[in-house]
């Protein structure tokens, strides 16, 4: 939480931080970009859990 880069400024409740990975906290898949968690996050908001 103390050491982000400058690019990180706010936290999102969509992904946690782990390691160099994101993990979705809805279904905890892990990924390995932000944008990528805020999309699997997304795509469980939106409604029923679709899975592929
Ligand atoms: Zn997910």
């Amino acid at each position: 939480m103390s050491m982000n880069p400058k690019n990180e400024k706010i936290k999102s409740d969509k992904y946690k931080r782990d390691g160099a990975k994101y993990t979705c906290v809805k279904c905890k898949a892990k990924l390995f970009s932000k944008e990528d968690a805020e999309k699997c996050f997304d795509s469980h908001a939106a409604g029923e859990t679709k899975k592929p």
